[in-house]
């Protein structure tokens, strides 16, 4: 079986897999193709692929072409999908539930495809949750990025000429990558305050030093798979309420409130941003799928009444080295979990918990439920 990696678009740093793993898959008995220059933004050359045992090509279609399984980060193209070998297995994030063209092309063209954002939320298929790997490294980076723009310290500072109070920071939204700003904020010396519509993340956020705010916006519910529940408008506008004393006081306010397949909730109003202490920061980590902030763009500062509103699509790739490490364990973890070592191919098993999950086309039709 050959498994091939190609080049990622120009805008992405990550690649989608390094030596390291792509040695592993090597000693599966898997043969590893990798298009030339794939890991040169993050510094890992040609060589160094083939030191594990990888072969590289330098046509993208070639790869293409003749591959069994092709892993991406980014969803492909429609030449990609073309290119693709008939029966083939794709692999990568797809937004299937926004990508309708690209689900039909998957299926008309005969291949396989698995969406990473699908992997189920269950205990054997964390080690292939690439967007938990993600987004733990996204809350960091976003955290950095925000110390970075605030003209102002983080840790609270006692000096001969004064007392610089400590910078604070306002998370709203405490999944993985909102756990992970936390922690980031807090070990920066931060003073942080959180909030969430799952009532449960209150003793997490507790945990890592921080402190829960608490607004009484009725009921609210979370998935089986911990996603949290599309809130009302009345409730939006109970939470906006809640939370406006908090956004004018904060230095700093990192969102990352997503509901899952569907648009991001819009809680910061223009109201909110003008109520802010010019200087102040906001990183809005919900920008590419609508937005938590009236006014962010997606990856574009933008100013507004002395505010700046961080809108960076790709938090992850400002920590590439690391986000392709973490990624290209997901796909080998993924791989490994189906592997058939007599045969030498994937058991593709879709009454298997996981695949049912995350599989969108097979022999040319849609077989993933909630994308059909
Ligand atoms: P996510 O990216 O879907 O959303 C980010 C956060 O935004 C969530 O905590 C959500 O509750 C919150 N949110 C939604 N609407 C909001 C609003 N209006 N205001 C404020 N916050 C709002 O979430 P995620 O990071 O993928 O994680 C969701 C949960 O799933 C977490 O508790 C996480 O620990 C858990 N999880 C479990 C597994 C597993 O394998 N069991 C894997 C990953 C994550």
């Amino acid at each position: 079986m050959q498994i091939f990696f190609p080049k990622e678009e120009d805008h992405e740093i990550r690649a989608t897999i390094l030596p390291e793993v792509a040695k592993k898959f090597t000693d599966l008995g898997i043969e590893v193709l990798i298009e030339s220059g794939l890991g040169e933004k993050v510094f890992v050359s040609d060589e160094q692929y083939v030191d594990a045992g990888a072969y590289i090509c330098s046509e993208k279609k070639e790869g293409y072409g003749s591959a069994d399984v092709v892993c991406k980060i980014n969803k492909p193209n429609h030449d990609e999908i073309q290119s693709l070998k008939k029966n083939s297995i794709y692999i990568s994030f797809l937004d299937p539930f926004n990508e309708r063209q690209i689900v039909s092309d998957l299926a008309a063209a005969n291949v396989s495809s698995i969406s990473m954002e699908l992997v189920p939320r269950i205990t054997r298929a964390q080690k292939m949750d690439a967007l938990s790997s993600q987004a733990n490294l996204a809350g960091y980076a976003a955290v950095i990025e925000a110390s970075r723009t605030l003209s102002k310290s983080f840790p609270m500072m006692m000096t001969a000429a004064g007392t610089i109070s400590p910078a604070r920071v306002f998370v709203v939204g405490v999944g993985v990558a909102g756990l992970q700003a936390i922690a980031t904020a807090k070990r920066l010396g931060a003073r942080v305050e959180a909030f969430d519509t799952r009532p449960v993340v209150e003793e997490q956020v507790k945990s890592l030093g921080g402190k829960f705010v608490k607004i009484d916006i009725g009921d609210t519910e979370e998935t089986d798979q911990g996603y949290a529940k599309e809130l009302t408008s009345e409730q939006i506008k109970m939470q906006q309420d809640g939370m406006k004393k908090i956004c004018s006081q904060s230095d700093v306010i990192i969102t990352t409130a997503q509901v899952f397949g569907r648009q991001a909730p819009r809680i910061i109003t223009q109201d909110m941003v003008e109520a802010m202490q010019p200087g102040s920061v906001i990183v809005d980590m919900a920008v590419s799928t609508g937005g938590n902030v009236e006014g962010s763009k997606n990856d574009e500062y933008v100013f507004h009444n002395g505010v700046t509103i961080i809108g960076m699509s790709n938090l992850p790739g400002e920590v590439a080295r690391d986000a392709s490490q973490v990624f290209g364990s997901n796909l080998f973890n993924m791989i490994d979990e189906f592997w058939d070592k007599e045969n030498k191919n994937i058991n593709f098993d879709l009454d298997d918990e996981i695949l049912k999950g995350c599989v969108i086309t097979h022999q040319g039709s849609i077989v993933n439920e909630s994308v059909k």
